[in-house]
């Protein structure tokens, strides 16, 4: 007797992510028959090798109309997280003490007091604190700092739980979750899109969601180049140490970031620019010296402690992010191609993203108000004659300051005790 054909799925979505995952759950709970698709493993790309901070808004979006959608987003993802633990009955360790951005040069210091200002005006509670007040906060840093921009209420989580925790919790609503199945392309009847095509298998669904980040130009040809790149992070992480970090930091316009986990070991990523082409356009997941240096390096600058080798570094990884032209991401139906829905390029903050997105997306394709503003997030808005023009903020200024990317690398090749603070 032939098997009992299953029905074909209300809605596919490819790539098991924070972004899939939390779509998955959303859609699942509310009784869709939901098969997600996923080449690797579940929380296999960026989202299992990340630094786990999570926040709202963005100082790089600060002054732009677009800021305030980036804000009521983000700060209704912090405020859905709060409930997550309790909702998908999996600790995945959030802390949210509030967020320091540090400040060692003048010309970070000019940009945090405009965006601080910014924001202020806005009605989003941030701070510019002194070197004192910020030191007050987080002693172990330098006493030569020249003060911060101190976010309460954000912080950081363990990215690997949560991204599971989703997963678990739409297969206990009936999903089905299918890793290391690869979706080869989409399955099109004209301009709509009416499913996938994996391992040789056409599948039909009703909607089809791509929550595949850095690779969805390969799934859409049709997106403009440059819309989405691929771009390398790297992150080191040391032995477990004694509480001394009590808050996740950034610094250098959030180009470093870091944090201490509840089980001691303090994680630090950055220095992109001292990767080959900054680590844009490789999908190669692979760690590199002078990136490494950089980061160690910046521990040193930051926090004398860490300086002279008491503390071990014991592993380093790398990701591969979406980034996008203007450094938003796209979500929402993709208009060029009916049936498909885009949730990508989250650059580097998906986790300040995930759970708010499952809702949207969830509403979007219940044809419901999602209640916030996407327009800058339309996936269609590279579309036109000119193609997207590359404005990322996240890599402004690397690219254009080779005299400073040469000073960064010879301060490198020198050890950091000797060698004495430099201004990253
Ligand atoms: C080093 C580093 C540090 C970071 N630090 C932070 C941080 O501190 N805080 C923060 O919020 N964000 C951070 N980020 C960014 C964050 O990790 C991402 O924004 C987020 O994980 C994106 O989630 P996603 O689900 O969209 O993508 P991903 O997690 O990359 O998931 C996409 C999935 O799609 C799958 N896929 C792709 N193509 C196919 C296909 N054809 N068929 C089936 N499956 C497919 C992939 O295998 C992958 O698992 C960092 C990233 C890196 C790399």
């Amino acid at each position: 007797m032939a098997a009992p054909v299953s029905p074909s799925p209300d809605v596919v979505v490819v790539g098991a992510g924070v972004i899939g995952c939390s779509i998955a759950y959303r859609l699942a709970a509310e009784g869709r028959r939901v098969l997600l698709l996923e080449r690797r493993g579940v929380c296999s790309g960026a989202s299992g090798r990340n630094g786990g901070m999570t926040g709202a808004g963005s100082s790089m979006h600060a002054r732009s109309a677009a800021g305030r959608a980036v804000y009521a987003l983000t700060t209704r993802n912090l405020d859905l997280l709060r409930g997550l633990e309790l909702e998908l009955g999996c600790d995945f360790q959030l802390r949210l003490p509030g967020s320091l951005d540090v400040i060692t040069t003048p010309e970070q210091h000019a940009h945090l007091a405009e965006s601080v200002a910014e924001q202020r005006a806005a009605g989003i509670p941030v701070q510019l604190l002194d070197p004192r007040e910020t030191r007050t906060l987080m002693p172990a840093l330098a006493p030569d700092i020249l003060g911060a921009a101190y976010a309460p209420g954000r912080g950081h989580l363990w990215p690997f739980a949560l991204v599971n925790g989703f997963a678990d919790a739409a297969r206990r609503h009936g999903a089905d979750i299918r890793t290391w199945t690869s979706v080869d392309g989409l399955l099109r009847d004209d301009e709509r899109v009416v499913g996938v095509v994996a391992g040789g298998e056409a599948i039909p669904a009703g909607d089809v969601v791509l929550a595949t980040n850095a690779y969805a130009p390969e799934l859409l040809p049709e997106l403009p180049p440059g819309a989405i790149v691929p771009a390398r992070g790297q992150i080191l992480v040391t032995e477990p140490v004694a509480p001394f970090l009590p808050l996740p930091f950034g610094t250098n316009f959030d180009k470093e970031y870091g944090r201490q986990t509840t089980g001691g070991q303090i994680l630090c990523g950055g220095y992109r620019r001292l990767d080959e082409a900054e680590g844009l356009g490789t999908y190669e997941e692979r760690v590199t010296a002078p990136v490494l240096s950089g980061i160690a390096r910046c521990l040193g600058r930051l926090f004398p402690a860490l300086r002279g080798g008491g503390v071990n570094v014991v592993r380093a990884w790398s990701g591969i992010m979406g980034f996008t032209a203007d450094g938003l991401p796209l979500i929402g139906r993709y208009a060029p191609a009916p049936g498909l829905t885009l949730a990508a390029g989250f650059n580097g903050g998906g986790f300040s993203w995930g759970a708010a997105v499952g809702l949207v997306v969830a509403d979007l394709l219940a044809g419901r108000d999602p209640g916030c503003d996407l327009e800058p997030f339309r996936p269609d808005r590279f579309h036109g004659a000119a193609g997207p023009a590359w404005a990322n903020p996240f890599t402004a200024g690397e690219k254009n300051n080779p005299g400073r990317l040469q000073a960064e690398a010879a301060a490198l090749a020198t050890p950091v005790d000797e060698a004495g603070p430099v201004d990253d």
